[in-house]
């Protein structure tokens, strides 16, 4: 099977259609859609790298939240302030965590 070809258009030599390099004189390769590269994983843009991070600390305040009520019931007598405070917790991370998963799918958007 031949492999699909473009010409570089700086040194308009022939080169694999999917190089995003050219091999001749490493000019970069406009983006052309390829099916192969459909299946190529997504490039994260700075932005969605940091909302991806925002997302992980919410994540990390429900589970903490989750922990401190369960902790408040299990040990002897439920401690109003930790609870609270864990309900507090897991309801803020809950809230984040949706805005910040709603502003990745926006961002993703074209
Ligand atoms: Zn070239």
């Amino acid at each position: 099977m031949p492999v699909p070809t473009k010409n570089c258009p700086k040194c308009k030599k022939e080169i694999p259609e999917t190089a995003k390099y050219c091999p001749e004189c490493g000019h970069k390769q406009p983006y052309t859609v390829h099916k192969d590269q459909r299946a190529s994983p997504v490039v994260l843009t700075r932005k969605e790298r940091q909302l991806r991070q925002d997302n992980l600390l919410y994540v990390v305040g429900v589970v903490v939240g989750i922990i401190m009520i369960v902790f408040s019931i299990i040990s002897e007598g439920i401690n109003l302030v930790w609870t609270g405070l864990g309900f507090l917790l897991s309801a803020v991370g809950g809230v984040g965590f949706i805005i910040t998963r709603v502003r990745i799918w926006r961002n993703r958007k074209p």
